[in-house]
């Protein structure tokens, strides 16, 4: 087995993983099969895009008792990668399961399986302290058993984590799983967060058990099927989910879309285009219950989740992974909580983004704050300038980029660039004080940004430029002063800086060449 990866933006990935069956492209979803239900072919699958599915080989093992084990892509005609579930999820819900770990191991084995996973006990939603502490300490016992009887290499064996909403025993069950050799890592017991929304406690658990994993391996999220969720969790580092929600939903009339659940009845026509939607109504699919359109609606919710597999994928090859998580937290209230929970990991997520990336960003205002380019921008701020000068000349850092060619300040910027005694700043909107040395870094001049805030916003930012420049300890300030941003400024220097070392001139009513006289007029008379 192999796992590569092509491509990185915060903790998502873009790879490709290897079996004995064939390879598949991560961020995946297998979708869980019934094996005894089945509705879709392998020429749908090959359609959308799904190169591994998932089925349960407890359900398998249980549904054909007495029989001999057939293998599994026989069983599902199919013949790309197969994943199996343990049947741990039947102990969540069921309490306990009449199999043991190293039955269902072997049982795995004959089937043929191509991704496994070892029967663990999941912590669930509402388990107490010592209830959690037990079921990692027993996971990872049952882990042991099952690598002792493990006898084939060449199937995929996933490691699960436990802990449930205990951070600590995430942390610790991520630890002991980690000394193990898995090929996969799995975080068990998300279902009931996902189903109440608490995707902020959700967020806290991934980043506990993501800290203690190993990078170089796939990390899987169990029972996450639902694409409005998909770009967060992407952003948080899982590369795998598996989920039959794409049936169950459609079972219930509920239709996926990549922004929320919609019931077809509520609809009165499809937004979607893709070939279940494209020549049908939501009335028709009503009309017609029974098989044929549940069919239509389970095709039509797999389209949902691998397109917007499919746009995470973009949006991580253009560096555009946070824009989308911007985008998607303004669909609903509890996914505006998932991005405000992730934000509080973004100095993880920065260490993880390239530095330099094949497209400019997007700043959307104060939600853009903690991005990574935000925030190694804000840390090598200081160190930027290499010498203090004797004058700070700080002019406005406009649309136009680099700021140092905004046409209307281009030759003022460039009669002092290169003088000894003078420092450019300029005041940008997006960055706030932007010295001339890292004008021309990435992304600052790559940047789409505002050119208007509010006065709040404009406070802040000139505030921010006061605390820089006053770092710099000059001997004299020089602002140009231009709209309202320019006057925001004005009136902190003014707070900050005596009278006798801040120069204002105005940018509106001053041509060019009159302010680099005026600036040069100060510079003769302050030497
Ligand atoms: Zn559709």
């Amino acid at each position: 087995m192999s796992f590569q990866v092509h491509g990185k933006d915060l903790l998502g990935r873009i790879g490709t993983i290897k079996t004995k069956s064939g390879a598949f492209v991560t961020p995946h979803m297998f979708p869980v099969l019934d094996p005894h239900h089945r509705i879709l072919g392998r020429e749908f699958f090959d359609r959308v895009g799904i190169h591994a599915v998932m089925t349960n080989a407890y359900l398998l093992k249980r549904g054909l008792q007495g029989l001999d084990p057939v293998d599994v892509h026989r069983t599902l005609d199919y013949p790309g990668t197969v994943a199996t579930d343990s049947g741990a999820y039947q102990i969540l819900e069921y309490g306990r399961v009449g199999v043991t770990p190293e039955e269902i191991v072997g049982y795995q084995e004959k089937i043929n399986t191509d991704i496994g996973v070892i029967l663990d006990i999941p912590t669930g939603f509402r388990s107490d302290p010592s209830r959690a502490r037990w079921t990692v300490d027993e996971t990872v016992r049952r882990a042991d058993r099952a690598l002792e009887v493990i006898t084939r290499k060449d199937i995929l064996w996933v490691g699960p984590v436990q802990g449930g909403v205990h951070l600590e025993e995430v942390e610790r069950s991520a630890r002991e799983m980690a000394k193990r050799d898995f090929a996969i890592y799995a975080l068990g017991s998300p279902t009931e967060l996902m189903e109440t929304q608490r995707y902020d406690v959700l967020v806290d658990m991934i980043m506990a058990a993501k800290r203690a994993l190993p990078t170089g391996k796939p990390f899987h999220l169990f029972g996450a099927g639902h694409p409005v969720l998909f770009p967060f969790l992407v952003a948080l580092g899982c590369d795998l989910f598996d989920s039959a929600a794409y049936a169950l939903y459609a079972r219930a009339g509920r239709y996926l879309t990549s922004d929320g659940t919609q019931l077809l009845g509520d609809m009165v026509e499809f937004v979607c285009a893709c070939p279940a939607c494209v020549d049908a109504s939501p009335e028709e699919f009503m009309r017609s219950q029974g098989e044929e359109a549940d069919t239509r609606l389970v095709q039509h919710n797999l389209w949902t989740c691998f397109s917007e597999l499919r746009r995470i994928r973009e949006a991580i090859r253009k560096g555009r992974l946070w824009e989308l998580l911007e985008l998607r937290s303004h669909a609903h209230p509890s996914l505006k909580e998932c991005f405000d929970r992730i934000n509080q990991y973004s100095e993880i997520l920065e260490r993880s983004t390239p530095a330099v990336k094949p497209h400019g960003i997007f700043y959307l205002g104060s939600s853009s704050d903690n991005r990574p380019e935000k925030l190694r921008f804000v840390s090598k701020l200081s160190g930027s300038v290499e010498e203090k000068r004797k004058f700070a000349l700080v002019l406005p850092g406009r649309w136009r980029r680099p700021y140092h060619e905004d046409p209307r300040y281009e030759s003022v910027a460039k009669a002092f660039d290169d003088h000894p005694k003078v420092s450019i700043c300029f005041y940008s909107l997006i960055w706030g004080p932007v010295p001339i040395e890292l004008d021309e870094t990435f992304p600052i001049a790559q940047t789409e940004g505002p050119d208007t805030a509010d006065p709040t916003v404009l406070r802040e930012r000139a505030k921010a430029i006061s605390e820089f420049l006053q770092s710099q300890h000059p001997k004299s300030v020089i602002l140009v002063s231009d709209g309202p941003y320019g006057r925001a400024v004005k009136a902190e220097l003014s707070r900050t800086f005596a009278k006798r070392t801040l120069t204002v001139l105005n940018g509106e009513s001053l041509k060019p060449d009159a302010i680099v006289k005026s600036v040069e007029r100060k510079l003769v008379r302050k030497a």
